[in-house]
């Protein structure tokens, strides 16, 4: 089947990471995911939730937003009321990060990761999560820099890519036009060594069958793996730079 922009149905798009993109936090990625772009902060607060406290743990927060201009015919910035959708994506960004992150080394100290979308084009929470995962690298590098860490935290690697299907055929990493035409949705969310994450997968409009499922499912867990290595890929880049 022939991709509009000619990827072939295993193809991610160009992907990028560019990190230290501001100073001002200690764990700052930018991700491109082909047009889709993110900025994913991770800032060091000391203190944990009162449902924390004493508990010998730290504990990792997510806040996910789109900047207005980030999709055509802006979007309302969220100040007051929360929209539905960003309080989703936030605590699946949150529940990805907490399940590689060993709470037990950084005590009373929450990590807080925040991405915001400079510009939308289909599966901005993905690239969040992976482009966050670098960022939380990067703060974690720092704390143990500092000495504040009790142990390495960081016990996988976690990224994230959608998966769907569209016209009868499985494929990769959907820009928007895809995304809005796709029969099937799903963002798979899995781990360096393979295992995975969360899976949310939606039919669109008819029910899917299982087959097509598994499918997706293996075709995520393999792009899952290949953003493991860009992240990887760009952590050693800078460490011998
Ligand atoms: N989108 C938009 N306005 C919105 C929400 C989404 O233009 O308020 C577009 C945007 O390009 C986004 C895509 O629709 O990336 C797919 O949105 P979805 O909710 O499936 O999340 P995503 O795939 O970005 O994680």
């Amino acid at each position: 089947m022939a991709r509009h922009d000619g990827r072939s149905e295993n193809e991610l798009r160009p992907f990028r990471i560019t990190r230290n993109f501001i100073d001002t936090a200690k764990g700052a990625v930018l991700v491109e995911a082909g047009r889709t772009r993110v900025l994913c902060t991770c800032s060091v607060v000391s203190g944990v939730p009162a449902w924390k406290r004493n508990s010998g743990e730290g504990w990792l927060t997510a806040e996910y937003a789109m900047l207005p201009g980030s999709v055509k015919g802006r979007k309302r910035r969220e100040t007051g009321s929360r929209d539905g959708r960003s309080v989703e994506i936030q605590r699946l960004i949150g529940r990805a990060l907490r399940a590689v992150v060993d709470m037990r080394a950084l005590p009373d100290i929450t990590l807080s990761m925040d991405c915001d979308v400079i510009q939308a084009d289909g599966g901005t929470r993905c690239a969040s999560i992976t482009g966050a995962m670098v960022a939380l690298h990067d703060a974690c590098q720092e704390l143990a820099r500092r000495k504040q860490l009790c142990h390495w935290p960081i016990t996988d690697w976690a990224a994230a890519v959608s998966v769907g299907r569209l016209h009868g055929n499985e494929i990769l990493d959907l820009d928007y036009k895809e995304d809005f035409a796709a029969d099937v949705d799903m963002n798979v969310i899995g781990t360096a060594s393979g295992k995975l994450i969360e899976i949310q997968g939606t039919a669109e409009g008819e029910p899917f069958p299982r087959e097509s499922c598994h499918k997706l499912i293996d075709l995520g867990l393999d792009g899952v793996l290949r953003l493991t290595e860009i992240q990887q890929a760009a952590i050693a880049e800078s460490a011998t730079a």
